[in-house]
């Protein structure tokens, strides 16, 4: 694992592409495919948006890298830099992260510095893994999860949760749907996006507010894409509502529409339904 540094005006390439650009092929030792190499926004950049605490949100998983012998890989990704590298790293993913920042997580030692690449000691990977969101990513079945996404709101809290789950929506929203390993083999959905989001409501239904773990000791939701997938709706949190069966099944059977700016479903007979958590400014939506 490795920590980089890169300025928000470079991330969205690097998000998009799984791509990376260093000065030097990193030695002693050398890149390993699998290899997690978190993406650290620059302390310059994360203080002027507020991020200090929240300095990593992506990593991308290390393949194989290239010399970029006549520049044109560097000017073609990151035209604005006014700069070139001598070294692209290509990444198999870009996953997602809980924010985090090295220096908030009592580590070893300190990562802070310009240099790129930096090796992080295995003693504290260990402590970083639980932050990578493997099962967000676009190839989840590759890698196995230390926190259940089900899980997820109870383990990092419902704030960090959403931010984690909004890092998943950057990564699906900047990457073309055709690229997806999901469209190409035919995965319209990933389960535990669903998952996740059901833990951050903690299996409330967002139409009725029904819960049914007080009265039946067991949590039980359902989740709903609100455009569906086969129509060319996006496999993000904006797009999935959290319902209880009931919902899901009467949305189905009337066709009920959904209005986004209201926030609320209209079923053919008439009725509206707000949104009852939305309403109240909370929520996945952006
Ligand atoms: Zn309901």
């Amino acid at each position: 694992m490795r920590r980089l540094n890169v300025r928000e005006a470079q991330i969205d390439e690097c998000i998009r592409e799984s791509m990376f650009a260093l000065s030097d092929n990193p030695r002693n030792p050398a890149l390993q495919p699998g290899e997690p190499l978190l993406l650290q926004l620059t302390i310059t950049d994360a203080r002027r948006l507020g991020k200090v605490d929240q300095r990593i949100n992506f990593a991308l998983i290390f393949e194989w890298i290239e010399r970029d012998y006549d520049e044109s890989i560097s000017r073609r990704h990151w035209p604005n830099e006014g700069r070139v590298w001598n070294w692209i790293v290509y990444g198999s993913a870009t996953v997602p992260a809980i924010p985090f920042s090295l220096d908030r997580l009592d580590l070893s030692t300190t990562y802070s510095g310009q240099n790129n690449a930096r090796y992080i000691d295995p003693v504290d990977q260990t402590k970083i893994q639980p932050y990578l969101l493997w099962s967000l990513a676009q190839q989840p079945d590759r890698y196995s999860q230390i926190v259940n996404p089900s899980e997820i709101a109870q383990t990092f809290g419902r704030e960090p949760t959403l931010e984690g789950v909004l890092n998943h929506d950057r990564i699906a929203l900047l990457s073309p749907p055709s690229k997806s390993r999901y469209v190409r083999e035919g995965f319209d959905r990933n389960q535990w996006l669903a998952e996740s989001l059901k833990s951050y409501y903690s299996d409330r239904c967002q139409v009725c507010g029904n819960d049914f773990e007080p009265q039946y000791g067991e949590s039980f939701s359902e989740s709903h894409h609100i455009q569906y997938l086969s129509s060319g709706g996006q496999d993000i949190s904006g797009n999935i509502v959290v319902v209880c069966p009931n919902h899901d099944r009467i949305i189905h059977a009337t066709h009920a529409e959904f209005d986004r700016g209201k926030l609320e479903y209209r079923y053919p007979n008439g009725l509206r339904i707000t949104d009852s958590s939305r309403s109240s400014g909370e929520g996945a939506w952006v």
